[in-house]
């Protein structure tokens, strides 16, 4: 090994001497010029979608749903919801964590006069909200006559009387035309929570809500698409058949897919790629996992538009053990986020990401964005409830391999979905209550500017450039020296309560 006083570029780190991981490497210190504060962790997430924190909730059953991807996008990342359910379910995932945020909701749903309270509560428990204009004829296509919501509905026992009888009638609306600023102030104003926008003859073209309005200011940092709705991503196969997913997501507005291969570098994935850009020009395709630069240059040219790197390092994964096939993590990032920057497209660092310190050396090697499993399993908003085993609260989480998992249709992303004998790759298990996504992502994303001070880069992309330029400097960590990085010594400790990677 190659050492000096200033430690090893990133060159020498991954020397020939074989692969490396996240724990095997420390990184050296530089000067610093300017406030933790003052660190952009905003990053390239596909081609075209940047977020202002460069975190993605992996498409697993135990981690992305709606809540994830909602709880996700708030913050600024964005969530990945799985694709282990039916079509619809998935669908409804999506539709709901696109429906969360708004500026005009252009597709807004309505009622008819004979229409019920029940009908409401329908939409309620479907959707989450309760206002509904109501139009002459039940469509958007009919006048509007008036509007329901939760005050007008709430405290009515008899859910089966027409909402003409209960809606509040000739709601204030503006005219179509008027922009979204314009509309905030006649909320503001008006003290109204919703404001229907209506043609010249009357018809609802779309509304606007006040919660919105309180949404953006509370979440300054979401992750939006041109109408101001969170950025959704949504997981499919390689299969023929999950072509006709995709063609349902894209109707509520998916913005970006990830194809779920444990091996991406097949012939059924660049046709897919193929088939996605010709067919969905507007979704963002994420290919992989990939761990080796010439996977990453074919599924580069079959067009997609960044890569998923990983093989193995899951903490639920039993790939390498299996089937012998993988690569440490610390070098499939590094090499592949170099593949990925030649050709200008980003890279995803997906998987044994165990601890906050992990983000910032994925980050370093070159990623553009880290994929969490079993940090975010255990926190609200993923799937499922909390069960207490020795007085501890736990979440379940489990490989998409799993046998469990692949009894509820998970094979997918392994090619083995109507094999007679499944391998299975993956293992279930619990993981640690980690409190809300709400607090816990501000807390990854500090401790990350917080490195990215120490070693004196204050965006993303000066962190890559002194990558490339050996001003980042390395040292190998011996087994000894990354327990002398742990806690050690101690009779026993307390860890501080938000945080990562017990
Ligand atoms: P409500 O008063 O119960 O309808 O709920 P809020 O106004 O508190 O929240 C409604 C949220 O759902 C807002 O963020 C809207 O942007 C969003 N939303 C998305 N689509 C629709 C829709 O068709 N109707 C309504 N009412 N809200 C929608
Ligand atoms: P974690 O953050 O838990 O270390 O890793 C999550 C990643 O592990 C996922 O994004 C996915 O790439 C991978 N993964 C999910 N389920 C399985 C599985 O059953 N087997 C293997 N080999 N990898 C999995």
């Amino acid at each position: 090994m190659t050492g000096s006083g200033d430690g090893i570029d990133a060159t020498t780190l991954f020397g020939p001497q074989g692969g490396l991981t996240y724990d095997d490497f420390i990184l050296l210190p530089d000067h610093i010029s300017f406030g933790v504060n003052d660190v952009d962790v905003s990053t390239r997430f596909t081609r075209s979608l940047r977020l202002n924190l460069p975190f993605v909730s992996s498409p697993m059953d135990t981690v992305t749903e709606s809540d994830m991807a909602i709880g996700m996008a708030l913050l600024g990342g964005i969530g990945i919801i799985h694709y282990n359910n039916t079509i619809e379910e998935q669908v409804r995932q999506v539709e709901r964590a696109k429906r969360f945020e708004n500026g005009f909701i252009t597709d807004p749903i309505v009622l008819g006069p004979m229409h019920t309270i029940r009908d409401a509560d329908k939409i309620k428990s479907e959707y989450g909200f309760s206002s509904i204009p109501v139009t002459e004829d039940g469509t958007r296509a009919g006048k509007l006559i008036g509007i329901v919501t939760g005050r007008d509905t709430d405290f009515e026992e008899n859910r089966d009387l027409h909402l003409k009888d209960v809606m509040t009638p000739n709601p204030v609306t503006a005219r179509k035309g008027v922009s979204l600023q314009e509309a905030n102030e006649v909320l503001r104003k008006t003290k109204k929570g919703k404001l229907p926008i209506v043609d010249a003859k009357g018809r609802i073209v779309a509304m606007v809500c006040r919660r919105d309005l309180i949404t953006n200011e509370e979440y300054p940092l979401a992750s939006k698409d041109a109408a101001k709705r969170l950025l959704v991503g949504a997981a499919l196969s390689t299969h023929d058949e999950d072509k006709e997913r995709l063609a349902e997501l894209a109707k509520v507005g998916l913005d970006v897919v990830v194809i779920d291969s444990s091996q991406g570098d097949s012939v059924y994935q660049a046709a897919m790629i193929r088939h996605i850009k010709s067919k969905h020009p507007e979704i963002q395709v994420i290919g992989g996992n990939v761990v080796v630069e010439r996977q990453c240059r074919r599924l580069i040219a079959a067009g997609a538009d960044a890569l998923r790197v990983g093989m193995g390092p899951g903490s639920i994964c039993i790939t390498q053990e299996t089937v012998a096939v993988g690569r440490p993590q610390a070098s499939a990032v590094y090499y592949c986020a170099k593949a990925g920057r030649e050709a200008g497209v980003p890279v995803i660092a997906d998987g044994g990401i165990a601890s906050a310190g992990h983000v910032m050396k994925a980050l370093a090697l070159g990623a553009n964005t880290v994929m969490m499993g079993s940090l975010l399993a255990g926190t609200q908003e993923s799937p499922g409830e909390y069960v207490y085993e020795s007085g501890r609260r736990l979440k379940r989480y489990r490989g998409m391999a799993s046998a469990e998992a692949m009894r509820a249709g998970g094979a997918k992303r392994y090619f083995s979905e109507r094999d007679k004998i499944k391998v299975v790759q993956g293992v279930e298990g619990y993981v640690a209550d980690r409190g809300s996504l709400k607090t816990f992502l501000p807390y990854l994303a500090q401790c990350l500017r917080h490195g990215m001070q120490e070693v004196g880069c204050r965006t993303l992309d000066e962190l890559h450039k002194a990558l490339q330029s050996s001003q980042l400097r390395f040292e190998r960590r011996t087994p000894s020296a990354q327990r002398e990085g742990g806690v050690h010594s101690l009779f026993d400790y307390k860890r501080p309560e938000v945080a990562a990677g017990n």
